[in-house]
């Protein structure tokens, strides 16, 4: 009897009603789930070692959005704009980002988590685009988290547009960080039309790595399909990396149709 695969949902902590609460946003976990895999809730870790022991269960990963990231990690002075920032969760999910490296786990990191997977193989961030950026789109609409307010173009060549199957799309935007300097490793695979960095992915064919800007969990009932496909290329990917015969059957597909 085959299994659903095993996607992670790294998780940040919020204090409700006095007590510290692990959370995510349910749009995560409903579309992994939409996607046809099961959704497993990572924590920070106080101990972040024990990241790599669950990434091994693991078939995928999705790296969430959440709070800033600790500008020590880029060697940076923390910016007067520099929102809340939770260590814990920043050291757990870069030895997640370590482990899926080393194991090869199909990754989709989303807004902070395209930022973390940037900064965990080395790159730096602009931590306030309207401090540092002015004159920049309005990244920041966070009261519009689900509606389309503005354009993205993916490189044609790009892991990022095959998923999403296009290269000119509308996207939310709900974030007052961006890339930076992009870590080796990474490329640039989609941009606004301000230049800020939307997407970028893994340069080895080792590792299907992929960090966008924008929330596609938040759009996984539009009209457009675009965000539906790119959970669904994770699962896809999760699928074929866990089935090494689901594997070599994608290989014979590509090279019969090359
Ligand atoms: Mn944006």
């Amino acid at each position: 009897m085959p299994r659903h695969s095993l996607i992670g949902i790294s998780c940040g902590t919020e204090r409700i009603r006095d007590r510290m609460r692990v959370r995510v946003n349910a749009a995560y976990t409903r579309a992994v789930e939409r996607a046809g895999a099961v959704p497993v809730i990572i924590p920070p870790f106080g101990e972040a070692a024990m990241a790599s022991t669950v990434l091994l269960g693991l078939d995928g990963l999705v790296l969430t959005g959440g709070e800033d990231i600790d500008p020590s990690l880029y060697d940076e002075a923390p910016h007067p704009s520099l929102g809340p920032v939770n260590v814990e969760r920043d050291a757990t999910e870069i030895a997640l980002v370590e482990s899926a490296r080393a194991a090869g786990r199909p990754t989709l990191a989303i807004c902070r988590g395209m930022q973390l997977l940037n900064v965990a193989l080395g790159g730096s961030l602009i931590q306030d685009i309207r401090a540092q950026r002015p004159g920049s789109l309005d990244h920041d609409e966070s009261e519009r988290r689900a509606v389309r307010v503005h354009p993205v173009e993916a490189s044609g060549k790009s892991l990022l547009a095959e998923a999403l199957g296009g290269e000119r799309l509308t996207v939310n935007s709900s974030h007052h960080q961006a890339l930076d300097r992009v870590a080796d490793g990474l490329r640039v695979s989609a941009l606004a039309p301000d230049g800020m960095i939307e997407g970028v992915e893994w340069i080895g064919g080792d590792w299907w790595a992929v960090g966008v800007q924008w929330h596609p969990e938040e759009l996984v009932s539009s009209e457009e399909s675009w965000d539906r496909s790119l959970f669904a290329a994770l699962v896809e990917q999760a699928e074929s990396a866990r089935d090494p015969a689901a594997g070599r059957q994608e290989m014979r597909r590509q090279r019969l149709s090359s």
